[in-house]
């Protein structure tokens, strides 16, 4: 068996300054509870991670003891939540990715200009919440092309579409394409919402996928883009499947498959990877080949609440910035040479 390791693949630099964030509060503040408002990233492993290190996680403010810490998770929360947060006195250390902060922002901005807002995305996904909040009665969320005729629009020359950061650009482009013939007038985002790092793995599957028997995508089943990942799998007409880690692998869906590709979404973890890779060496003899897709150097500054804090702990954050490393398992790790695929770098973003 082939196994093709997709690069990009794995954490975001979202995710990462979020999981630094709260690597950094508990450093600071050993002993002390901290708490995290939602899932910190979706991915089981991660928030084990951390509840094992003491970190409680709550769906409401109000189960954070007044005048504590809470981390607002990278999804992004609504201003309701931030109230929230004011009202009882904790200190707010917000671990929203900027990218998804730049949809906040121009929810805001169309808002005050009159606009209405139609928010493509999932209903119940957290940042859609987040970002709804911003504007809740100039937004209204879209989910399929379904849902247009169900709309209230109080005026077609004046509605603008923005979308959630991790839809599969194939479905986004569907309801987009649907609103733009309902609404002809209707406004694109200034730029594109769909975030680089989910562009990426999603367009490193349309590469790699069709030379494969099999997409095998590393990820938590509440992770969108990790699902996202699964279904472009089968846009290209290559099965995809989805695990959580190496202990959910069933060797029966192997049989037949001579060239698996392997990925993982923005909020799974390297080390996961790494296990099923063992897994595949020492089961099926398989030999690892690492696709270059894209290479990305994206990077973001830390949170301003969390730089004070570290202020007052003597910590010095001066040019400190969170970037991903690219990932780490290389295929002589597993006894076996690298092999170079030529993979089209495409239209991927950095
Ligand atoms: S997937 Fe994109 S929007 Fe979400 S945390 Fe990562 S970089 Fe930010």
């Amino acid at each position: 068996m082939r196994v093709i390791l997709a690069n990009p693949r794995g954490f975001c630099a979202g995710v990462r300054m979020a999981i630094d964030v709260v690597d950094q509060v508990l450093d600071l503040l050993p002993g002390e509870t901290i708490y995290v408002y939602h899932e910190i990233v979706h991915n089981r492993h991660v928030v084990d991670r951390f509840k094992g290190r003491g970190v409680v996680f709550v769906e409401d403010v109000a189960d954070v003891p007044e005048g504590q810490i809470v981390v607002f998770s990278a999804h992004g929360v609504s201003p309701a939540v931030r109230a929230a947060a004011k009202a009882r006195n904790l200190t707010a250390i917000d671990a929203t990715c900027p990218l998804v902060t730049k949809v906040h922002a121009e929810a805001i901005r169309y808002a005050k200009q009159g606009f209405q807002i139609l928010l493509v995305g999932h209903k119940n996904h957290q940042e859609i919440v987040g970002t709804s909040g911003e504007a809740p009665e100039a937004t209204q969320v879209v989910e399929s092309p379904d849902d247009i005729p169900h709309l209230r629009i109080d005026d077609p020359d004046k509605l603008v579409y923005l979308t959630q950061t991790t839809l599969s650009t194939d479905d986004a482009g569907v309801i987009i394409d649907a609103l733009k013939r309902a609404f002809p007038n209707i406004k694109a985002p200034p730029s594109e919402d769909i975030c680089y790092a989910t562009t990426n793995r999603q367009h490193a599957v349309r590469q790699i996928a069709p030379r494969c028997d099999l997409v095998l995508v590393v990820g938590s089943s509440n992770s969108s883009n990790s699902v996202r990942l699964t279904e472009i799998a089968q846009n290209v007409g290559t099965p995809g499947r989805r695990v959580d880690d190496a202990s959910e692998l069933d060797a029966s869906w192997f049989e037949g498959v001579g060239t698996l590709m392997l990925t993982a979404g923005a909020s799974a973890p390297e080390d996961l990877v790494a296990e099923i890779c063992r897994w595949f060496v020492d089961r099926f003899g398989a030999t690892l080949h690492i696709a270059d897709v894209f290479e990305e150097s994206v990077e973001f500054g830390l949170p301003v609440t969390l730089k004070r804090l570290m202020t007052e702990h003597d910590v010095d954050h001066k040019d400190r910035r969170v970037r991903v490393e690219p990932p780490t398992i290389t295929a002589g790790e597993y006894g076996a040479a690298p092999v170079a695929l030529t993979i089209s770098t495409g239209d991927g973003a950095a």
